[in-house]
């Protein structure tokens, strides 16, 4: 990858909410053996569990609002001092507004790890919202199914772990039409922060799961 072969894998999966990124990236860290860090699931824990962060995460998630920056910051820069980051990670959901991006950018630069590459998952509006007001999501492990596209083998269990299957909260119509809005607004900025970098790779998110992993693998130079 960025530094030649063999070089550690560091990426960002940026696209808008139910582009596929989690599923994706769930996948491909198992694959790589780097750990998966997603700021929602990371966020959705917190509330589950009841901390703090999670207390003042929520009202933000539950209206489809973004966590300030700073509170993601931080939780990403205590994240990455976690031993198991040293060999590599895939970002999942941060950065998403550029302050972010910078944070990161500044974090990545005293740790001298540079990032490998951003990977782009570009999929239409009308399937954007078709999948995430369809979603279901474990429990348990957070795989995520779809009622009418890729339903579980039984209905409200999970294939891979026998958790339950719920709706998020913000995967409802009103709120993921917000959460839309707020990625036009603050997150696609992004794509031109690091176009200019020469970071970007973008891949069709719309096709089969497996030729969509093909073109992640190709696209991150794995
Ligand atoms: P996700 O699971 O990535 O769709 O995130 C669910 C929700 O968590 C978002 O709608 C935000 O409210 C919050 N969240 C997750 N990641 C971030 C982030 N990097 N910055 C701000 N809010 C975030």
């Amino acid at each position: 990858m960025g530094g030649g072969a063999g070089a550690t894998i560091r990426l960002v999966f940026l696209g808008p909410p139910g582009a596929g990124k989690g599923t994706q990236a769930r996948e491909l860290a198992r694959e790589w053996g780097v750990p998966h860090v997603a700021t929602g699931d990371m966020l959705r824990e917190a509330v589950a569990v009841g901390t703090r962060l999670g207390r003042e995460a929520q009202r933000y998630m539950d209206q489809g609002a973004l966590v300030p920056d700073a509170v993601i910051i931080d939780l990403i820069a205590e994240r990455l001092s976690q031993p198991d980051a040293t060999s590599g990670f895939i970002l999942d959901g941060f950065p998403r507004t550029i302050p972010q991006a910078e944070a990161l950018e500044k974090l990545l630069k005293d740790l001298d790890w540079p990032l490998g590459r951003v990977i782009f998952f570009e999929v239409s509006q009308a399937e954007l919202l078709r999948r995430l007001t369809g979603r279901r999501v474990c429990r348990n492990c957070q795989t995520a199914f779809h009622l009418t596209s890729a339903p579980p083998k039984r209905p409200g269990v999970c294939d891979r772990c026998g958790g339950e299957l719920y709706q998020r909260e913000d995967d409802s119509e009103a709120t993921v039409l917000t959460r839309l809005k707020v990625y036009r607004e603050q997150t696609a900025p992004l794509l031109e922060y690091y176009r200019s970098r020469g970071l970007l790779r973008t891949v069709p998110g719309e096709g089969a799961i497996e030729a969509i992993r093909s073109a992640v693998r190709r696209a991150a130079g794995a």
